[in-house]
């Protein structure tokens, strides 16, 4: 099954009249060119577009997943599955370079040198420290919904300082969430877990965040799911310049979705156009649907349509049809129903489903998130950004790298297969019994009870036990104190 790549189907950029814009066409229509001439799209991890975007591989999924679910539709069979990589074989996801001019840079010259005389007293315990970083997953491991998980709290603070020689040890955070822009998603994250020294944007991922390497690619985009106008928003955020959203297609056609009607403020704020003249260039569903009618009729159209454009019928279903990405696979997401609740994956299949059963092709997709290799690799590079800010330029990527998740499909397998260390905690999803791993996709480092508990055994494997965990007032701390002001953006 031949993979859909942005290469393949990448519209003519209407603002291309530059230079540089120029120069990124010619190497995406060459690229295109040497996918359909059968030449391997990319030889290494990542290949490199331009300054600004590069695209990862991704991992292939021989079958659908609308075939492997034809005659098992029950919850506990979804859950029991394996997998590791649901997109479609040959494709590739772009990703954006992560910006570098976090605020930290900027004091960080005079931190370091005050910084030595730590350095002075336990030089192997920093230089082990600078080798070391976390990648924590969100839900089930520091909240569950508006609430802090217990201890979480605790080993953010180990981290962030709050040990006995005031060593800051890296962390970032990559989540399958979003449905909000990344400072938004912060500031909530810091009102929940209250932490003396705030979460910054420069350290989180959300399943959308890789997307906006996008906006290289498309000029005219559908924004599908979350709430409101929240990810119209995020698509605003990230760059993209013409953004469609279903309330806009629904003012302009209120037939298009025989089972909707726009209440008067939806209407207010839509933004009608003629779309019977209008191509839209690729549809990105950035969070969960709230309307699946609408959103799954409109995704049909579109992708039975001529090149996006809504009202006509495509001749030949694939050659013609425009591209959809989804920001992550998840199935399911547990919130406080007795069972876990659909998520976007679930959508997803359905959606297949329905285009299968219509036009007697595969649908080809590219998801992101995790356990996509795309997540991962953009993981690194934000983690390597982010050891910039805390130990200058020229910081090395940590080789000792764990991933804390709660989710053994999608954390710790992305985890075990892009060769981090893993941990799996039992404050979400998994809720296996105590001193079992998971079967499928066992944790690497083992299974914790909580954050806290995983944290500090990592911590005194990689940094040994001479580090102790409670505030020490006289420790020279001056990276905490100097930075926990300038560390928001
Ligand atoms: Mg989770």
């Amino acid at each position: 099954m031949d993979g859909i790549s942005p290469l393949i189907t990448c519209p003519t950029r209407s603002t291309a009249s530059d230079d540089l814009a120029a120069k990124r066409l010619f190497n995406k229509t060459q690229r295109t060119e040497e996918h359909r001439n059968g030449t391997p799209l990319m030889s290494n991890a990542k290949s490199q577009v331009d300054d600004s975007v590069f695209e990862v591989p991704t991992s292939n999924s021989p079958y659908s997943d609308v075939a492997k679910y034809t005659h098992s539709h029950t919850l506990s069979l979804l859950q029991k599955r394996r997998h590791t990589s649901r997109n479609s074989s040959g494709a590739a996801s772009p990703i954006p370079h992560p910006r570098s001019n976090f605020r930290l840079n900027s004091v960080l010259s005079d931190d370091r040198d005050r910084s030595t005389s730590v350095q002075r007293q336990s030089a192997l315990i920093m230089a082990a420290a600078k080798n070391l970083a976390f990648v924590f997953d969100i839900d089930g491991v520091l909240v569950n919904g508006d609430h802090a998980i217990a201890k979480a709290h605790h080993a953010l603070h180990i981290l962030n300082g709050d040990n006995s020689l005031g060593i800051r040890i890296p962390y970032i955070l990559l989540t399958n969430g979003g449905g909000m822009v990344e400072k938004d998603r912060c500031t909530q994250l810091n009102e929940i877990l209250h932490l003396g020294m705030p979460i910054s944007p420069g350290q989180l991922i959300q399943s959308h965040t890789p997307m906006q390497a996008l906006k290289e690619y498309y000029s005219t985009v559908l924004i599908i799911g979350g709430e409101g106008e929240r990810c119209k928003k995020i698509a605003q955020h990230y760059g993209f310049t013409d953004i469609v959203v279903p309330h806009d297609i629904l003012a302009w056609d209120p037939t298009i979705s025989p089972f909707k009607k726009l209440t008067p403020a939806e209407l207010a704020a839509a933004n009608p156009r003629d779309f019977s003249r209008i191509n839209i260039n690729a549809i990105l569903v950035l969070s969960s649907s709230r309307d699946y009618a609408t959103d799954l009729q409109l995704i049909v159209d579109l992708l039975c349509s001529s090149h996006g454009r809504l009202g006509t019928v495509s001749s030949d279903p694939v050659t013609e049809r425009i591209p959809i990405y989804f920001s992550h696979g998840d199935l399911i997401f547990p919130n406080g129903h007795l069972q876990p609740r659909m998520s976007q994956g679930a959508f997803r299949i359905g959606l297949e489903g329905m285009y299968k059963a219509l036009t007697g092709v595969e649908l080809e997709r590219i998801i992101y998130g995790k356990p996509e290799r795309a997540a991962y690799v953009y993981a690194e590079e934000v983690l390597a950004r982010w050891m910039e800010s805390l130990y200058g330029e020229g910081s090395k990527l940590p080789e000792n790298v764990y991933m804390v998740g709660d989710n053994p499909a999608s954390d710790i397998c992305g985890g075990n297969m892009h060769g981090w260390n893993t941990c799996l905690v039992r404050t979400g999803v998994f809720r296996g019994e105590k001193g079992k791993n998971d079967e499928d996709h066992p944790a690497s480092f083992g299974v914790f009870d909580d954050v806290l508990e995983a944290v500090i055994a990592v911590i005194r494997k990689e940094l040994g036990n001479d580090l102790k965990f409670e505030w020490n007032p006289r420790a020279q701390n001056h990276i905490f104190e100097q930075d926990k002001d300038h560390i928001r953006q």
